[in-house]
This record gives C-alpha cells, sequence and structure tokens, in this order.
C-alpha cells in the first residue's frame, strides 16, 4: 500500500481506536455512485468525528491534523524523513518543500497545462500531508509560532494550569 493515499489513521484524543466510514451516495443526474469518507471514534459514548470528505486520504488527513487526533510521537511522511533532525531542521525542512510543491502547483496552473491527473492528486495529497505535518509538529513542539497560517483547528483555552510537581 502507498501510504501517501493510504495514510494510517491517528487514534482518537480519548485514547480509542478510531475507523474510516465510507457512505454511498446516489447521485441520480449521472447516474454514477460517489462516497463520502470520515473518520469516526469507536467509542460510541466518545463521539468524535472528522470532517466528510470525497476521498479517504483526505478524510484521514482531515482527522490527523483535528482537535481530536492523538498525535504519535513520530509522524511518518511518506516523501519526507525527519529521522535525526532538530526542531529547527525540521521546520526548515517542511517550509522548503511545501514552497517547492506550491511552485509546482501554480506553474501548472498558470501554465494552463494541468498535471496529469496521477500527478496531480499526488501532488494535492503531498500538500495535506505537509499540513498535517505542521499541526503535528506544533502539537509535538508545543509551539503554534513556526508556521504561522498553521494553527491547531481548536483555540487553545484551559491552558493556564501550569501544573508544577506536588511535593507531598
Ligand atoms: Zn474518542
Amino acid at each position: 500500500m502507498d501510504l501517501l493515499l493510504n495514510p494510517e489513521i491517528n487514534f482518537c484524543s480519548c485514547g480509542c481506536e478510531t475507523r474510516i466510514i465510507k457512505h454511498g451516495l446516489n447521485s441520480q443526474k449521472s447516474g454514477k455512485k460517489r462516497y463520502q469518507y470520515w473518520i469516526e471514534c469507536l467509542d460510541d459514548s466518545c463521539g468524535n468525528k472528522g470532517g466528510t470528505e470525497a476521498q479517504s486520504w483526505k478524510a484521514i488527513l482531515n482527522w490527523n491534523s483535528s482537535e481530536h487526533s492523538d498525535f504519535p510521537d513520530y509522524v511518518e511522511i511518506p516523501f519526507l524523513s525527519f529521522i535525526g533532525l532538530s526542531k529547527e531542521e525540521i521546520a526548515t525542512k517542511i517550509s522548503a518543500l511545501e514552497s517547492e510543491l506550491q511552485t509546482k502547483a501554480n506553474k501548472s496552473y498558470k501554465s494552463g497545462r494541468p498535471l496529469p491527473q496521477k500527478a496531480y492528486i499526488e501532488l494535492k495529497a503531498q500538500l495535506a500531508w505537509i499540513d498535517y505535518a505542521k499541526i503535528w509538529f506544533g502539537n509535538h513542539f508545543n509551539c503554534t509560532e513556526s508556521f504561522a497560517n498553521k494553527k491547531p483547528n481548536k483555540p487553545q483555552k484551559n491552558s493556564g494550569d501550569k501544573s508544577t510537581p506536588q511535593t507531598n
């Protein structure tokens, strides 16, 4: 399986496993079956649910980037390795690759010569992975400022409880 279009689904922030839902939509006009995908927590009492997308990989990356996601200690990006890199090096690497991909997308758009469908989907997926990488980075290093345009979906609330070790 190609990780790019088959990302692993993160656990729910409640600690439970998650599943992907595929929901069929009948389009009466074209007669072509279309689907919606989203991720939801397996624990019914939790009820966490990700955004609805037309592609499974989008739904997974949407969930993984959301406030419901239980971010892993290490994120495996299919086209990017952070192994052995410092925080600053990771940030630089993400930014550099993002601008490279955006340049590629803009070039194709402006030239009026669209990319072949497979390359287009891959580019879209890579950009979605970059978004996830940025949100993972902010969560992992507890700094949302590094990528000014990418903050976790939820405003930081109740961050005032500074837990200091209790001495009994
Ligand atoms: Zn949950």
